[in-house]
């Protein structure tokens, strides 16, 4: 099978450390198996979508040195091939125009609060007459669009990380949205899964590796698939990346984007290195410290564990500290003059510099403690 993999970030923040870990299980993946890598911009959310992210994650990618084969798809650009196939599942009897308002959909969901039963769309347009659409129409309302999901189907799949998983229909909340409120007469901007599922297949995706949070997706796009006659791709859905008291990492936790961890000192050799243990068990006599480039050849989903990957400061800052120690003094004065400069110090000349660092770069964990430690040598040189 020819592997093409992609990575489908939303725009809608900075590259997190997840879906850069996520990168790097399809970058490393796709070397093994000489097979392509992909980047598409998931930018259907207009309002939260910015070019600044975008270019963050460009930026963040390559710096963890996580390169891409094709020209990153724009996912917005495909939104008339989107609405296409969301008219062609409304005339095969997939899809259905549901008018039921906000607050009728609101109040459905109080009442099944109130008897302890977990949130579910009733399917209540499911089978609307003509006239009954009409009726709706002429007193104003918009429907949504929706994807019948039947619930008595078992969907199940061969996940490479999980091995067997059935997901049963009537856990996916009724039938699901797939584009948004718009004139009767109109489709509105279509949603997460199905546009995954028409670009998955139209870049002839053969793998899709993503985070475990995306499992019920997983299921609500086989149906999909299935409906749409398309071949399904094969699944593998890496474990979530944990705080130190076992919550899955967030904004909270303070760092979590690529950026930050870089503007603090981070290498991005330690870094890559790091995240590629997150979750990943290092086969037999392989080194804890190694470049991406080196472990792509032995990288297999058979060592990712299902099991979530706790982030451990320590371990990064050690792996950090190595990589810093075996630079050569060059370039670790390549790192730092950057940041001396912005504090208004100067080298008197290259080779005092090197054997600055040659003094201070034992010590140091974090390129930027390089700063704190020249301070008193460069203040009184300049
Ligand atoms: N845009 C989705 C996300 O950022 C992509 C999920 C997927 O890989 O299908 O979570």
């Amino acid at each position: 099978m020819t592997v093409r993999v992609r990575l489908a970030p939303s725009p809608t923040g900075t590259l997190h450390l997840g879906t850069a870990r996520t990168a790097l299980f399809n970058w490393l993946f796709a070397k093994k198996e000489g097979g392509t890598f992909l980047l598409r911009i998931e930018d259907t959310d207009i309002e939260r979508s910015k070019d600044e992210y975008i270019n963050n994650i460009y930026d963040g990618l390559q710096w963890l040195g996580i390169n891409w084969d094709e020209s990153p798809i724009i996912q917005s650009n495909r939104i008339n091939e989107h609405k296409k196939i969301i008219r062609s599942l409304i005339s095969k009897g997939f899809a259905y125009k549901c008018f039921a308002s906000e607050s009728e959909i609101n109040e459905l969901r109080e009442t099944q609060k109130r008897n302890g039963l977990a949130p579910r769309y009733d399917n209540r347009h499911r089978n609307l007459t003509p006239e009954q659409e009409s009726e709706f129409i002429k007193a104003g309302r918009e429907p949504v669009i929706r994807f019948k999901i039947n619930d008595q189907k078992l969907i199940s799949w061969d996940d490479l990380i999980r091995g067997k998983m059935t997901w049963n229909g009537k856990d996916l909340g009724g039938d699901m949205v797939i584009a948004r409120r718009a004139p009767a007469d109109t489709i509105g901007d279509p949603l997460y899964n199905l546009v995954v599922v028409a670009d998955d297949s139209a870049m002839k995706i053969s793998h899709v590796i993503r985070g475990e949070d995306h499992l019920a997706n997983t299921a609500k796009q086989i149906l999909l698939y299935e409906a749409l006659d398309l071949k399904i791709p094969v699944f593998a859905h890496t474990p979530l990346i944990l705080n130190s008291e076992g919550k899955k990492l967030s904004k909270r936790d303070g760092v979590t984007s690529i950026s930050e961890f870089k503007k603090m000192g981070y290498t991005s050799e330690a870094m890559a290195n790091y995240m590629t243990l997150l979750g990943w068990s290092l086969p037999e006599g392989i080194n804890e410290r190694f470049k991406i480039s080196e472990v792509s050849e032995i990288f297999s989903f058979k060592k990712v564990n299902k099991a979530s990957a706790k982030f451990d400061w320590d371990k990064l800052n050690w792996l950090n500290s190595q990589v810093i120690h075996d630079m050569s003094s060059r370039t670790l004065l390549e790192n730092l003059d950057p940041l001396f400069k912005k504090n208004g110090w100067y080298l008197p000349n290259q080779e005092w510099g090197k054997h600055l660092v040659d003094l201070i770069g034992p010590s140091m964990v974090l390129i930027n403690d390089g700063v704190d430690q020249a301070k008193p040598f460069l203040k009184n040189q300049n």
